[in-house]
């Protein structure tokens, strides 16, 4: 006799949990008597960290697998479009130092590789705006898409900023009214456990027992499963990554009519960075730092620097900033007998490149999709979920290291002490030595499905400068001229999609009146 999988029991109510609710009940027709049964508790007395406001394209697909209209999402959680990232002061911190990582691949990325053209033959332009648009949308405040373009569909990749505590909030209410998913509000007090170890039941002050076949830990920096009950061990980061405290603030714009910028603007700090989102009715302004290379005041003195440059000194001074503790690193494995960790009970590493919510729509795809049918599947599967899982932390690690390394920045010892070969992951400093003569391509990855292609290690690598030796470029007529035709059509493109686009403010204003037609 096999042990079926009949009932999911999610334990936290951030925008992990509701994630992974939502894509599991939906696949799982949960709102059927034949359906999965998905159940989630969250405490009334830990609120979830209301922080995580830039998004990666996948949300898209998301939320439209769990039924979500994306006029609903738009109007109801302050969202702004996010056309990628614009990387300021991170190579000399001049004031005209910037570089894009947009999320439209380089034009013709699926037929040819640019970059060695791009290299050798006298570029005018960035490696970003020669070989793609975006970086072009940004600059010019403009939406990636029309009212008339239908919902979820792109004419410039997009992913989207949010209000992480409406996001929640409204995913709650999708997977109680639409998905049948069921809802506990209540404190877990104790894990009740098998003979073989698995899960049983969590316990709760008020509302008894929650049995269940499968456990998913989506309770943040409390780890109250993966962490307290089957103590995994967490591997450690922070001799590779550095930050490990956040200030955020809310800032109200001048006006209604102020521009919203439609990628996240990351601008290096003596001893960090300043992450800068637009929503529709505020931004998202905080600073990461490292405490062993500038303390709490100064970093706060930075932060209002920053801020007064766009709402006046005694605006910035007015702001209250919330501090975060970051502890960068993740669980040494992820799924553990019945129990799956995802969100921050997982890890986190720093908010750089929005990796984190990408990394929670993973897990819960997969959990979703390799559901086992049961228990008797369940080991095989968890030891895949941690091989595909650990892999993908891994590669992250030296992405966003990536961002660090390439550096010119001496004004602080957080840059110098980042360029120590010492704090480069092995694997990283490997990839850097084969690109010396070769460029990136997706060749020098080996998953099916990069969380950053070869494509990002290109804008990340070039937007900083970064020279493959030229000696080793060897380009045929053949590719020659296909590079030239490409470069040649994205600076068509460009102009026709910069005559175009509306503003983003101008789209996301008639989203509200009219909204996009539905798929
Ligand atoms: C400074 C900072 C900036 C970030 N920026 C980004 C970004 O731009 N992009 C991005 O992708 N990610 C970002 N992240 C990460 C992002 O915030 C998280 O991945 C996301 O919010 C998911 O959090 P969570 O749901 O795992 O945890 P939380 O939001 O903390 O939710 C935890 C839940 O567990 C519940 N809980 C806890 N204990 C119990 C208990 N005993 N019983 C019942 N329930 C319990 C709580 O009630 C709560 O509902 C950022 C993180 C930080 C710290």
């Amino acid at each position: 006799m096999t042990q079926p999988i009949t009932s999911v029991v999610i334990v936290g109510g951030g925008t992990a949990g509701w994630i992974t609710a939502g894509t599991i009940a939906a696949q799982h027709q949960s709102n059927t008597d034949a359906g999965l049964r998905v159940s989630l508790v969250e405490s009334p007395d830990i609120k979830p960290i209301g922080v995580g406001e830039g998004t990666w394209p996948t949300m898209r697909t998301t939320l439209r697998k769990m039924g979500i209209s994306e006029t609903d999402f738009i109007r109801e959680c302050d969202v702004g479009f996010k056309q990628g990232a614009k990387f300021a002061k991170w190579v000399t911190g001049a004031d005209d130092d910037f570089y894009y990582h947009p999320l439209v691949l380089p034009q013709g990325f699926m037929h040819g590789n640019l970059a060695p053209y791009w290299q050798t033959n006298g570029h005018d332009k960035s490696f970003s705006a020669a070989v793609c648009y975006q970086e072009a949308l940004c600059e010019n405040g403009l939406a990636p898409k029309s009212i008339a373009t239908p919902e979820y569909e792109a004419v410039a990749n997009y992913a989207y900023h949010l209000n992480a505590g409406k996001f929640s909030e409204f995913l709650k209410k999708h997977c109680l009214e639409k998905l049948g998913v069921n809802y506990t509000c209540d404190n877990v007090t104790r894990v009740i456990s098998k003979d073989n170890g698995d899960i049983a039941a969590v316990d709760t002050q008020a509302s008894g027992e929650i049995k269940g076949d499968l456990f998913i830990d989506c309770t943040g920096f409390h780890g109250l499963l993966i962490d307290k009950h089957y103590q995994v061990p967490f591997i450690d980061k922070s001799d590779v990554l550095f930050v490990d405290s956040a200030l955020a603030a809310q800032v109200p714009y001048s006006s209604e009519d102020d521009p919203i910028a439609s990628h996240t603007i990351s601008t290096g700090q003596a001893a960090g960075w300043i992450w800068d989102i637009g929503l529709q009715s505020r931004r998202g302004v905080g600073h990461v730092y490292s405490s062993r290379h500038t303390d709490e005041e100064r970093a706060a003195e930075a932060l209002t620097r920053y801020i007064a440059q766009s709402v006046g000194e005694a605006r910035a001074k007015e702001l209250s900033f919330r501090k975060i503790p970051i502890r960068p690193g993740h669980r040494q494995v992820f799924w553990q007998n019945n129990c799956v960790a995802v969100g921050l009970s997982a890890g986190f590493l720093e908010p750089l490149e929005a990796s984190a919510l990408v990394l929670v729509e993973l897990s819960a795809e997969m959990i979703s999709e390799q559901m086992p049918t049961c228990r008797e599947a369940m080991d095989t599967i968890a030891k895949r979920f941690n091989q595909t899982f650990r892999y993908r932390w891994d590669r992250i690690i030296d992405f966003l290291k990536l961002h660090y390394i390439l550096t010119q920045r001496t004004d602080n010892d957080f840059w110098i002490d980042n360029c120590d070969p010492d704090t480069i992951p092995d694997s990283l400093n490997e990839l850097m030595a084969l690109w010396r003569y070769q460029h990136p391509w997706d060749h020098d990855f080996t998953s099916r499905r990069e969380v950053f292609p070869a494509a990002s290690y290109q804008y990340v690598l070039y937007g900083m400068g970064f020279k493959t030796e030229s000696d080793h470029i060897r380009l045929t007529p053949q590719e020659r001229a296909f590079a030239q035709r490409q470069l040649q059509e994205n600076d068509r493109i460009t102009r026709m999609m910069v005559s175009k686009l509306p503003s983003n403010r101008a789209l996301l204003n008639k989203v509200h009146d009219y909204g996009f037609q539905k798929l």
